[in-house]
């Protein structure tokens, strides 16, 4: 929990932990992501992401295979 995302993003899970609204979906689609996946996408709350966001590096295995899961190929220049 980063503490600072805007009110109504977040849901709650347990009196510790919460996540980003809509990424329990089917498909899973954050309510702070714009744009459209494969194109061209953005955080709406940059400044304001949750940690695990921040903590999320483009072109590790967790980033290549969520891009896998969209039909997308590995970061270029990612190993
Ligand atoms: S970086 Fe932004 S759009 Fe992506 S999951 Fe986190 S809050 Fe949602």
């Amino acid at each position: 929990m980063g503490g600072s995302v805007p009110a109504g993003l977040a849901v709650e899970v347990t009196d510790h932990t919460a996540r980003m609204r809509g990424t329990d979906h089917s498909p899973p689609r954050c309510a702070a992501l714009t744009g459209r996946v494969g194109d061209r996408t953005a955080c709406g709350i940059y400044e304001w992401r949750p940690s695990p966001c921040r903590e999320f590096e483009e072109g590790s295995d967790a980033c290549t295979r969520a891009r896998q899961r969209h039909g997308l190929p590995p970061v270029a220049g990612a190993d």
